[in-house]
């Protein structure tokens, strides 16, 4: 089994107390890599040698900042294939998938790098005799504490923008896949940004995430994982006041109208079900289906569900592997006897494939004829499984879609598009998706509406959030 050091200072350092944990592989349940269990005392080194970092980094110049974010950039697409094979080993993401995966976050550091320098202050006119500006200004330290579903992404969605302005950084990745975030800062390492610039701890959200959230010398959370977590995280943060940018659950609504081309959608919306084996955050988490097409629809997902192969997520062939862990997959499989218990028809999967013997596995599975009250359909389940709800015209659709505690995103399928758009302004989401769903690095993501979150992640606005802006008056007529 690999060894594996924490990065701080610039350091390749064990957990003080000498302590460890393993990861596994979630396609076989084998032990892969031992990483160093940090506790209060290794998050206060890390977050010292962020402190110290903090006048160099933030005052370099914006283009000396960029040019190592590029090189970071280079230096993910030059160790792509290894990083690629961590994603598969560590989470169960198919190959084809992880390399996209890896990809994507070398992306996320170029357009970093490629935005930060036009994200500035700006002159509020005064009159006569005085100035007053603007100055956009790094935050400070940062910590952020990323979960074990897109693990490569969700660390460069967050190091990217928080790098690119200026701060320096302590992230606590996923316990699940800790090595990922340590390959993160082996990579960060090589573009020579300066010692404590980048700092990973890793161990338990409950003592080394939380000792982060109130330590008194971080000045902001970036935060993605459940609205659960983000609660404690919120509760230790207020005691310093700190900034909380919050990514967290959601339980998104699917609305396939009477006029949607079914066929367009389960391209879109079985792909994101089935994908990731479901471990999306912009996942639907109920379908609503019109009767008139409900037949075609269940008919044609699991037509579609059947063609997803399950299995060796480093087998090329592979579209769906393995859940991330064995909890996850008895929560999820909880979920769906829970769901047939209170009434729902299970369609389609629901059990292990067959052929798979270890490993964390379950089939695409689709559940019907469910309600909007069952636990099922109420609750995040986070897995691959379709849960679909039978609708009429007597129904009070965009009542249905936003009777939940989150309020991430919807997605909407018809080809009456004006229909469709009219329920823009009625869903009480951060994101509607009308026939498609797509994330590009321009666009944002993320929501302060009800549980799912606070704040933006992405794009301009959520490169923003890891800034303040100082208000400076000059009298120059005296
Ligand atoms: P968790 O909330 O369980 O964990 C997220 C991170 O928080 C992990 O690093 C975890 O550490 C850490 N953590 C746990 N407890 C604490 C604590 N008390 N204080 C500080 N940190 C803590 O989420 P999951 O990893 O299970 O991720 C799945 C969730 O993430 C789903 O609810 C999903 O909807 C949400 N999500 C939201 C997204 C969005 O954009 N809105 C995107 C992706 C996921 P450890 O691993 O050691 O437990």
């Amino acid at each position: 089994m690999e060894k594996c050091k924490m990065y701080i200072g610039g350091n390749w350092e064990d957990s003080g107390s000498g302590k460890t944990f393993t990861t596994l592989n979630p396609a076989t349940g084998e032990e892969i890599f031992s990483v160093p269990c940090a506790d209060q005392a290794d998050v206060d080194r890390a977050v010292k040698a962020a402190r110290a970092a903090l006048p160099v980094w933030s005052r370099m110049k914006q283009s000396e900042r960029s040019k190592a974010l590029y090189k970071i950039a280079d230096a993910i697409r030059e160790n792509a294939e290894e990083m690629a094979m961590l994603e598969v080993r560590e989470h169960g993401t198919p190959y084809n998938d992880a390399i996209g995966v890896v990809y994507g976050a070398a992306d996320k550091f170029e357009y970093a790098a490629g935005t930060a320098p036009t994200l500035m202050g700006r002159h509020v006119p005064v009159g006569d005799g005085a100035l007053s500006y603007l100055q956009r200004e790094p935050v400070g330290v940062v910590g952020l504490i990323t979960p074990w579903n897109l693990p490569t992404i969700m660390n460069a969605v967050k190091l990217a923008p928080a790098l690119a302005v200026g701060n320096t950084c302590v992230l606590k990745p996923a316990s699940i896949n800790s090595r990922i975030g340590l390959k993160m800062a082996e990579i960060i390492s090589q573009a020579g940004l300066p010692p404590g610039t980048v700092n990973v701890v890793t161990g338990p959200g409950g003592s080394v995430g939380s000792a982060l959230a109130s330590h008194p010398d971080v000045d902001m959370i970036g935060f993605t994982g459940s609205s659960e977590t983000g609660k404690q995280i919120l509760a230790d943060a207020a005691k310093t006041v700190k900034k909380c940018v919050m990514e967290l659950g959601g339980n998104n609504p699917a609305i396939i109208m009477e006029d949607a081309d079914v066929d367009a959608s389960l391209k879109v919306l079985g792909w994101r079900q089935f994908n990731n084996s479901g471990q999306h955050c912009s996942a639907p988490g109920r379908y609503y289906v019109h009767e008139r097409i409900y037949d075609e629809f269940l008919n044609k997902y699991v037509a579609y569900a059947k063609t997803v192969t399950v299995g060796d997520p480093a087998d090329k062939k592979t579209v769906m592997g393995p859940l991330v862990s064995q909890e996850h997959l008895e929560k999820v499989q909880w979920y769906i006897e829970k769901g047939i218990e209170e009434g729902a028809r299970l369609l389609y999967g629901g059990v292990r494939p067959g052929n798979l013997e270890k490993g964390f596995f379950l089939m695409p599975t689709i559940i019907c004829d469910a309600s909007h009250h069952m636990t099922i359909a109420k609750e995040e389940v986070f897995g691959p499984v379709a849960v679909i709800i039978r609708y009429s015209d007597k129904d009070d659709i965009t009542a249905l879609a936003n009777d939940s505690p989150y309020g991430l995103c919807a997605h909407v399928w018809t080809q009456n598009l004006p229909k469709g758009m009219k329920l823009i302004n009625d869903l009480h989401v951060g994101a509607v998706f009308i026939n498609c769903q797509m994330l590009t690095n321009e666009q944002l993501w993320g929501t302060s509406i009800k549980e799912s979150g606070l704040g933006k992640e992405g794009g301009m606005e959520g490169m923003a959030e890891f800034t303040d802006l100082k208000l400076v008056c000059v009298n120059y007529d005296i």
